[in-house]
């Protein structure tokens, strides 16, 4: 069977009715085993996103801002709950949710480093991601290796197949991993498109599919061009050269390029859209 790596980006687990789409891409096709999820983005313009509130806690932290740094905490907690909550979860799980989650805010009050900080944003949801659609959750600290000068160990897709041969679907959380110092590290921003190339690339999946919430590579941000259409097909070397597409972190397609895994970048709020590939050659048809 085909395996298929999907990420699902911020924009697409920001809230319950964006996560149940998830769940639906998810359910749609037996082959997308391997589920990569980033902490909940903006539902709205002037939203913030959960990982800029962890990164603002953990500042509030170190500086010893008590009362700020709870108030900010009571947002994350508070989407984390709405969503788990919209999505179905039984009282079991919110307790344990809850559980986490406080013991979450004492960590990083205690603490706790930045990255960790920010990398709970993707584990929490990874959780709830884990529940909905009832994959287990794999931690990113068992498969993403960072090397001592930041950049990834070269063992981590030898390591990513070890652990994921023999387990058919799984959530794993992206952006982040554990370093040389056994401490968790994190990608540059944006960075949970690099896991989903890296379990890609170590199951030696078939396609990664990068969910987000346009239809595909613009040749400028859509959000600004609104009359402009998706590109259907580019190779990896025209991607790299349409520099600002910030649609998908620019290593990410490096990484999968390497190994010449297909990407495609697809609308979880309009999946019925062909999207964009990025390949060496389009298929043959
Ligand atoms: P996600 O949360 O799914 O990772 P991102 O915000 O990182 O989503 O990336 C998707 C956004 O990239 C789109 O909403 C769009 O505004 C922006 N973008 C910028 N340049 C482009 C482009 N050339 N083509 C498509 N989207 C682009
Ligand atoms: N949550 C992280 C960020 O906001 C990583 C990602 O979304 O890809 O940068
Ligand atoms: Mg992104």
């Amino acid at each position: 069977m085909e395996t298929i790596v999907c990420k699902f980006g911020g924009t697409s687990t920001a809230d319950g009715g964006a996560a149940k789409r998830v769940m639906q891409i998810a359910e749609a096709n037996a082959a997308r085993r391997y589920i990569v999820v980033s902490a909940p983005g903006k539902r709205f313009a002037g939203d913030i996103k959960i990982t800029d509130l962890l990164y603002s806690a953990a500042a509030a932290a170190k500086a010893r801002r008590a009362k700020e740094y709870r108030k900010i905490y009571a947002k994350v907690r508070g989407r984390f709950l709405e969503i788990a909550r919209d999505t179905g979860a039984d009282e079991r799980f919110l307790s344990d949710l809850k559980a986490e989650i406080e013991e979450t805010e004492e960590k990083i009050y205690l603490g706790a480093s930045e990255a960790f900080a920010a990398s709970r944003g993707e584990v929490l949801a990874a959780k709830i991601f884990s529940r909905l659609i009832g994959a287990p959750y794999i931690g990113a600290e068992e498969l993403i290796s960072f090397s001592e000068d930041g950049t990834l160990d070269k063992t981590t897709f030898d390591k990513v197949q070890a652990r994921l041969s023999g387990v058919g679907r799984a959530v794993i959380p992206g952006f982040y991993g554990r370093g040389a110092d056994g401490k968790i590290h994190t990608f540059p921003r944006g960075g949970g498109d690099i896991t989903g190339a890296v379990i890609a690339r170590g199951v030696r999946a078939d396609l990664y599919e990068n969910w987000t919430d346009v239809s595909g590579v613009y040749a400028g941000d859509p959000k600004k061009n609104r009359g402009a259409a998706a590109l259907p097909f580019l190779t990896y070397r025209e991607f790299a050269a349409l520099q600002g597409a910030s649609v998908l972190h620019e290593k990410a397609a490096a990484v999968a390029g390497e190994a010449g895994i297909p990407i495609r970048i697809l609308n979880t709020f309009r999946p019925e859209d062909q999207g964009t590939t990025i390949a060496f050659a389009p298929a043959k048809t």
